[in-house]
């Protein structure tokens, strides 16, 4: 196909087919159906990974949106309450204005992103593990991608440009690397326990680690089902027995739940880090999705950044002029962003800043909507002034301080978490 003339299609290949892969897919379908009119522009071809130990595991994904958002179909729960409890038991209750805290299931996301990309006319999915991408051997601009079919014959694809999503095998050199770990279980109680209304963020009545911190997390989808998570923000991650326990002591000890029944199982690891992510390989090969650094490092959230990052790059590739020019690659996050966060988990893993407190009071001291703006960046200037002047003033300035002064070191990579599915009974 060619592709490096203005006015025919352009090819592009999306590595990866998860949350940022699919994401992209979908804003750049979009962009041809509403921006460009008929005729389309883009040729999509997504490559994922067939089943296999490349693939993660099904998971949630949550974001705030203020408004049915382009994945309502695939929301399977919302909450316009949420709740952050102190160690003490103080409860600081959030209404986030219009906004709404959504859960989207992994596998319905693919289901709607996947029947989309079927209805564009040059659009597909195709189940191959991608080996290597590399300039084109003919001189001409973009990129030849090597991958094997599920049946391991390898075969090559040209295209344009490349958008990457698959993880680094290692994480960018960082002063601080956190992990936020975390084990959850899909519980069914034998009575009615949970408010369907109100989604509890943070909830630091769980004994805390040595280093770092720890809390609950439970999102209700009915009044006898909930998805209740043990999470820490530290440096090791744990065994699953030892999330196990943690589980079992919170949903016990300090949910009180009764008797209730596992029916599924979430596991993950997400890094919490100032490294800097590379953006891209080369002028045709770019880098999205957690491996493109849009995983936001203070909370681990990064769908909503992907989100932006897609409509980004589809606005971008829809100019004029765009064959002629490198691949878009725009920063997921803002620099003010990234710097308060920098400093943040540097004063959380020195132990300077209380966690639990620090969380508690932001949310007990900020109005939600500012706070969801900043945790999303998002935020104003003046609304971080205000909230830098709530936080813990010495702790944060000694660790901003110190920061340009520590070495960038090599961090290890996170093994994906594939826990198989577990079924028990607490009865
Ligand atoms: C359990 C869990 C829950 C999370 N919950 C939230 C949340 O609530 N809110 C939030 O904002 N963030 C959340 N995150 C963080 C983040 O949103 C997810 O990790 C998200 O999946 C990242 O999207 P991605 O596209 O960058 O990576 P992935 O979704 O992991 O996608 C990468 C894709 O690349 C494919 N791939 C890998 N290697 C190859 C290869 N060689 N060839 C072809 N394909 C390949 C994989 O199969 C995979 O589909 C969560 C993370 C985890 C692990």
């Amino acid at each position: 196909m060619r592709s490096d003339k203005e006015g025919e299609p352009l090819a592009l290949v999306i590595i990866g087919g998860g949350a940022a892969g699919l994401s992209l897919a979908d804003w750049l379908v979009r962009y041809d159906r509403e921006e460009l009119g008929p005729g389309s522009r883009f040729d999509v071809t997504v490559i994922e990974a067939p089943e296999g130990p490349l693939r993660p595991a099904a998971r949630t994904w949550c974001f705030w949106d203020d408004g049915p958002g382009a994945y309502e179909e695939a929301v399977t729960a919302q909450w316009s309450r949420l709740r952050i409890t102190g160690p003490d038991g103080e409860r600081v209750e959030a209404v986030p204005g219009p906004s709404r805290y959504r859960m989207v299931r992994s596998t319905s996301f693919e289901e709607l992103v996947r029947a989309r990309l079927a209805a564009h006319p040059r659009a597909r999915v195709l189940r191959a593990t991608v080996r290597r991408v590399q300039a084109r051997p003919d001189g001409r601009p973009g990129v030849r991608v090597h991958a094997d079919d599920p049946a391991g014959l390898p075969f090559v694809l040209d295209a344009r440009y490349a958008f990457d999503s698959r993880p680094p095998a290692g994480l960018p050199p960082a002063r601080t690397v956190l992990l936020q770990h975390f084990r959850g279980w899909f519980v069914r109680t034998d009575r009615p326990r949970f408010d369907t209304g109100s989604a509890d963020l943070m909830d630091f009545r769980v004994p805390q680690p040595a280093h770092g911190l720890a809390f609950g997390y439970v999102l209700p989808l009915a009044p006898d089902r909930a998805l209740v998570e043990y999470t820490e923000f530290s440096r090791r991650l744990l065994t699953v027995p030892a999330y196990e326990r943690a589980l079992r002591a919170y949903t016990g000890e300090v949910l009180g739940l009764g008797g209730f029944a596992v029916e599924d199982v979430e596991q993950g690891a997400i890094p919490m880090t100032d490294g800097r992510f590379a953006r891209r390989t080369s002028p045709a090969h770019v880098h999205i999705g957690t491996a493109g650094g849009a995983t936001r490092p203070a909370t681990g959230y990064t769908f909503a950044a992907v989100q932006r990052q897609g409509r980004a790059i589809a606005a971008a590739l829809s100019r004029p002029g765009t064959p002629h020019r490198p691949a878009p690659a725009p920063a997921p996050h803002r620099r003010r962003a990234l710097a308060m966060d920098a400093v943040l988990l540097r004063a959380l893993d020195t132990g300077r800043v209380d966690g639990p407190r620090f969380f508690t009071d932001l949310f007990r001291r900020t109005p939600t909507e500012q706070v969801l703006r900043f945790l999303d960046g998002t935020s104003t200037p003046l609304e971080e002034l205000r909230i830098g002047l709530r936080c813990p003033v010495g702790p944060m300035l000694r660790s901003a301080a110190e920061l340009p002064f520590l070495p960038r070191r090599a961090a290890p990579g996170i093994r994906p978490a594939h826990p198989a599915n577990s079924r028990e009974d607490h009865r």
